[in-house]
């Protein structure tokens, strides 16, 4: 029995406002400044009697030469090793080298979890067209489970990310 989902990606790509919206509730600061997440956050969502164990990561970075910045990767790095599930959330509009370095990390172990692609901020775009080019490029970069287009801050999908968890256990 696993039980543990980790929503990771680079900062401010919507990570704490997902785990937020999963949860219904404010546990972890959301901001428009990046690193506002510099320790893990973990949240319970119990339905019934079953309980989903959500972990907001620090952004991952590739500039270590602060000692914060290696910290927070750190801490990024091993929740991922320890989950059944992995929420990779990237912005909807921007694919940056940032992304690409996450990418890579979860890469190894991959076979152990379940990798969702949660493409975040859709409703900031205004030409959906525009995401499905963006979206089979990503799909080939990645053998992912499932590719969901979610808006953390209104909550678009984000109910599917939430079954999702939840038949991962
Ligand atoms: P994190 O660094 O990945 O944890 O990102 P945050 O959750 O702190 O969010 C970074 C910024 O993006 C904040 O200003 C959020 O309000 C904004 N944001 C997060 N999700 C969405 C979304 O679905 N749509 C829009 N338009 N903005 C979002
Ligand atoms: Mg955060």
């Amino acid at each position: 029995y696993c039980g543990m989902v980790a929503i990771v990606g680079r900062p401010n790509v919507g990570k704490s406002t997902l785990l937020n919206r999963l949860l219904g509730q404010k546990v972890s600061i959301t901001s428009r400044k990046p690193q506002t997440t510099r320790h893990r956050i973990m949240g319970i969502h119990t339905e019934g009697d079953s309980q989903v164990v959500f972990i907001d990561t620090p952004g991952l970075h590739m500039e270590e030469k602060r000692a914060i910045n290696r910290l927070m990767n750190r801490a990024a790095a091993s929740s991922i090793a320890d989950v059944c599930m992995v929420i990779f959330v990237v912005d909807g509009l921007s694919w940056t080298a940032d992304d690409e370095m996450v990418l890579n990390k979860l890469r190894r172990g991959a076979d152990e979890r379940k990798t969702i692609l949660a493409v975040n901020k859709v409703d900031h775009i205004k030409d959906k067209e525009a995401l499905f080019p963006h979206l089979q490029e990503l799909a080939q970069k990645f053998p992912f489970d499932d590719i969901v287009p979610i808006s953390a801050k209104s909550g678009t999908n984000v109910g599917k990310l939430m079954s999702l968890a939840r038949q991962s256990l």
